[in-house]
Order: C-alpha cells, then sequence, then structure tokens
C-alpha cells in the first residue's frame, strides 16, 4: 500500500512528494526512498522486502508497446505461411485460419484461437496504450484502474507463444507433404512474441503508479501556474 502526502505550496512552484509505503507483513509506515534498479528495500521492523528498485521507464515502455502494435498489424494484415503443392498454392493469414477453422466445423477451437490469439494481445496493447501514452504527456486518462483491471483479467489469456508452438510443429509437418514459405506475418509474429515477454517482464503495477502519480503532480503543478498567472498580473 502507497500513500503520497502533498505539501501546499506557492503558486507556480512544483509541489514536493512525500510518499509513504505500509509493510505489507507488519504495517509499518514508512517513507519510500529512491533506489538504485534491482536493488531492495526492507522494512526497518521485519526485515521483510518492501519493494524493489525500478527497472521500467516509461519511454522504453511506449516504445515497445509501440513497436509490438506494429509488428502485431503486420501479423494480421498479411500471409503467415504459403503453401505449394502439385501446382496448387494457398495462403492464409491469423484471422484466415481462425475462419478456416470455422469452416472445418470446428468452432471451439477456431473460438479459442480467435480468442487468445488475435483478440486477448490486441486488447493488451491497447489498454497499454491507452494508459502510457497521455501518462507520457503528463495526463491521466479516464478509467485508468478499469483499463488496468481489464489488462490483468485479459493477460493470462493471451497465448501468442503456444499459437507459435502449435504453428511451427505443423509446418514441419507439412513440409514433408508441400513446399512451404514462411510469410512476413510469420517473421513478425516472432517479434511481437519477444517484443511481449519484454514488455511483460519490465512491467509492473508499481511502476505504473509511480507514472500516475508523477502525472497527477505534473498536471497540478499546471493548474496551480495557470491559477497563479492572473494574480500576478494584477
Ligand atoms: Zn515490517
Amino acid at each position: 500500500m502507497t500513500m503520497m502526502q502533498q505539501h501546499t505550496t506557492p503558486a507556480g512552484e512544483v509541489p514536493v512528494r512525500r510518499r509513504w509505503i505500509a509493510c505489507e507483513q507488519c504495517d509499518l509506515l514508512q517513507h519510500e526512498v529512491e533506489l538504485p534498479s534491482r536493488a531492495d528495500a526492507r522494512c526497518v521492523r521485519c526485515d521483510a522486502v518492501m519493494y524493489r528498485g525500478s527497472r521500467a521507464r516509461l519511454d522504453t515502455m511506449i516504445a515497445l508497446a509501440l513497436g509490438c502494435a506494429i509488428m502485431f498489424l503486420v501479423t494480421n494484415l498479411f500471409p503467415i505461411a504459403t503453401l505449394s503443392t502439385q501446382g496448387i498454392t494457398v495462403s492464409t493469414t491469423l484471422i484466415g485460419s481462425a475462419q478456416m477453422l470455422l469452416q472445418q466445423e470446428r468452432p471451439v477451437v477456431a473460438v479459442l484461437m480467435f480468442v487468445t490469439t488475435i483478440l486477448v494481445p490486441a486488447l493488451e496493447l491497447s489498454a497499454l496504450l491507452y494508459m502510457l501514452l497521455p501518462l507520457r504527456f503528463g495526463r491521466v486518462p479516464p478509467g485508468l484502474s478499469s483499463a488496468f483491471r481489464m489488462l490483468l483479467a485479459a493477460h493470462p489469456w493471451g497465448m501468442l507463444e503456444v499459437f507459435l508452438l502449435g504453428l511451427l510443429v505443423t509446418l514441419v509437418k507439412l513440409s514433408e507433404l508441400a513446399s512451404i514459405v514462411p510469410g512476413i506475418a510469420f517473421w513478425s509474429f516472432c517479434g511481437v512474441i519477444v517484443l511481449f515477454s519484454w514488455l511483460s517482464t519490465s512491467f509492473s503495477t508499481r511502476d505504473l503508479w509511480r507514472w500516475v502519480d508523477d502525472a497527477q503532480l505534473a498536471q497540478q503543478s499546471q493548474e496551480q501556474t495557470r491559477s497563479g498567472a492572473p494574480e500576478a498580473m494584477q
């Protein structure tokens, strides 16, 4: 649990930020300090680890999320693989694979594939960018907590790695029967998985609330500057 106390300052000055954090083991309130990356802060009373030094930077997270979103678009727009056998060439996209499963009367597999490979990653990336981009410009987006809750609920259902594994097994098996050329979407799909894993391991709830605190302080500071400006002119 983190609390933030803000002391009133004259108009135009940046408010002084004082964060307090409660130990999860013994509830002792302690003043939070900035830690170097990978360092631990321990409770002075019970020695429990209270928090770790921040690893993520907002700009890095936005760059990763944007890169991931662009690669995800490429993955969905272009063919994932092209199969050629006996003069017949077939290529399909990610959404095309789900449609083919539906046509082959496998609705449950088609829906599962659509939800875990397309819908959930799309929702996760949209929620991330919706939260992070305004924070970068010192604004807290409306409904941030709902977007974050949705992100946490959706995350376990994203199964891009499972799909890639299944795809690789299928391609290797089919390579005995047909000539297979991986499409641009296949390589961007691999890129999405790498960037998504990087995003997931770097992103933490604690960092998000720190960025929210910073944005709120920046907003309050701007409001104070605006309300102070007419007084100064009088
Ligand atoms: Zn403690």
